[in-house]
């Protein structure tokens, strides 16, 4: 394996992607970037600044100025200096994120600072649209998919998991509406690279997808 490859892995809400990032990290020892947490970070500071996210001025402005950072294995979200951890893993925060995704400037802020963290290589990115432009050049690009009741499924076992009594429905319903916005969207939507590598999880354990991310890496980076 090249000692700094970059891997790529995109996919619709709750398609499995975190967990098997962070399986691929622990495994090849790259560095993790959890691109749509940096969407949910600015967020939770429009919700701090009492900021409505459908406004693209103030939401691009927002994205320019707050100072986003991660720490720790594995990695939290700190926003202008406070750990906002779980707290941005709440349905509102998610719905939020998935609106102001849609504002050009903010993407453009988000992009040109996750390009600048991943510059030198040696991560493994998640996101909506990591494989198509933030790392073009990805040594290996997935996407990683399940159906809407599969996905809704996970992230509600996942919300159980930390105490949220969000139900089953809302999840669903919260999956369905940021699919739409994430594939309908006029800047960078979701959508599949040329070459990347289509992965459908459904049936398969995190350790099964990612023996078979591990396999691809080894073909693509021994040439
Ligand atoms: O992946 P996660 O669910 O944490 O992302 C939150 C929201 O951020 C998504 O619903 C998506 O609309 C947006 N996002 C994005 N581009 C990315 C990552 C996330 O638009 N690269």
């Amino acid at each position: 394996m090249k000692p700094r490859p970059v891997i790529a892995i995109d996919g619709p809400a709750g398609a499995g992607k975190s967990t098997v990032a962070r399986m691929v990290c622990q495994r090849t020892g790259l560095a993790m970037l959890d691109t749509g947490a940096m969407y949910r970070g600015i967020a939770w500071a429009a919700h701090r600044d009492k900021l409505d996210v459908a406004d693209a001025g103030l939401m691009t402005r927002l994205a320019n100025e707050v100072d986003l950072q991660f720490q720790g294995i594995p990695a939290r979200l700190v926003v202008d200096g406070v750990d906002v951890g779980d707290e941005i893993r709440t349905l509102e925060i998610g719905q939020d994120a998935s609106r102001l995704s849609e504002h050009s400037g903010v993407r453009q802020a988000l992009v040109a600072q996750q390009q600048r963290i991943i510059e030198a290589g040696g991560f493994v990115l998640e996101g909506r649209d990591v494989t198509t432009v933030v790392a073009p050049k990805a040594e290996l690009k997935i996407f990683l998919t399940a159906s809407v009741e599969e996905r809704g499924r996970r992230r509600w076992e996942e919300s159980k998991a930390r105490g949220v009594t969000d139900t089953l429905p809302m999840v669903i319903k919260d999956v369905i509406s940021r699919d739409y916005r994430d594939y309908t969207r006029a800047d960078s939507p979701l959508m599949l690279a040329e070459d990347a590598v289509i992965i459908e999880s459904f049936g398969l354990t995190p350790e099964a997808v990612v023996d078979r991310i591990m396999e691809l890496l080894l073909k693509r980076t021994s040439v």
